[in-house]
């Protein structure tokens, strides 16, 4: 899961990115408002985390224009010590929850994990295809009575193809939202990843349960 992390405080933004890191989250720091904007406009996050006060654009004016612009990407909102106001304001926006400053960076990632699975609709934790079995909260991945070892980005990789069951994605989608640039067609890396994937997972029988969609990229089949 990759995570936007907007905010200008160089000792906060570390914390909170080293935390997000080590929770399995890929995350991208920024320390200005009209970046944080234009980022969460061109790569697609599974969460934002933007705090109030920011140089350039600050975080309610970012939330306001993602919202206008139908974008529904769940949203957490850093607020100063009793800002009663704002954090009204930034829930009337669309903010899916706050923390107010100073918080404890474990109980950020308790929110985030929330929110996201709030909004994917997933209130257990778990992804599951056929006998695979992916625990969110964990980590923990299993098929059958396997349990398997998987790096972050085979991680993300695994869990972005199973959050959309039947649908392709195409290369391009899978680099942009596993690694932190713009896919490079003459690269294999999707499909060093995939393969690399599909052995952990011994996923080499007759009906794999990540298929290759020739010419277009990879798939999870729908149960
Ligand atoms: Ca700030």
């Amino acid at each position: 899961m990759r995570v936007l992390v907007a905010e200008d405080e160089a000792r906060i933004a570390s914390l909170v990115g080293k935390a997000l890191e080590a929770a399995g989250f890929l995350v991208d720091l920024s320390g200005n408002g009209d970046e944080a904007l234009s980022l969460a406009g061109t790569v697609s996050y599974d969460a934002l985390v933007l705090d109030i006060m920011l140089p350039g654009r600050d975080g309610l004016s970012i939330l306001r224009h993602l919202r206008a612009l139908g974008n529904a990407v769940p949203i957490l909102l850093l607020t100063a010590r009793g800002g009663l106001n704002e954090r009204v304001e930034g829930l009337n926006l669309g903010a899916d929850d706050y923390l107010s400053k100073p918080f404890y960076v474990e109980e950020l990632v308790a929110r985030l994990h929330a929110i996201i699975r709030r909004r994917s609709g997933d209130t257990t934790g778990l992804l599951r295809a056929g006998d695979l079995l992916v625990n969110l909260i964990t980590r923990e991945v299993r098929r059958g009575e396997v349990r398997i070892e998987l790096t972050a980005r085979e991680f993300t990789l695994l869990t972005c193809l199973l959050r959309a069951p039947g649908r392709v994605f195409t290369r391009a989608q899978l680099c942009e939202h596993v690694w932190e640039y713009h896919h490079d067609p003459g690269t294999n890396l999707v499909d060093v990843y995939i393969q690399r994937l599909r052995r952990k997972l011994q996923d080499h029988g007759e009906t794999p349960l990540i298929e290759t969609v020739r010419g277009v990229g990879y798939r999870v089949a729908a149960p």
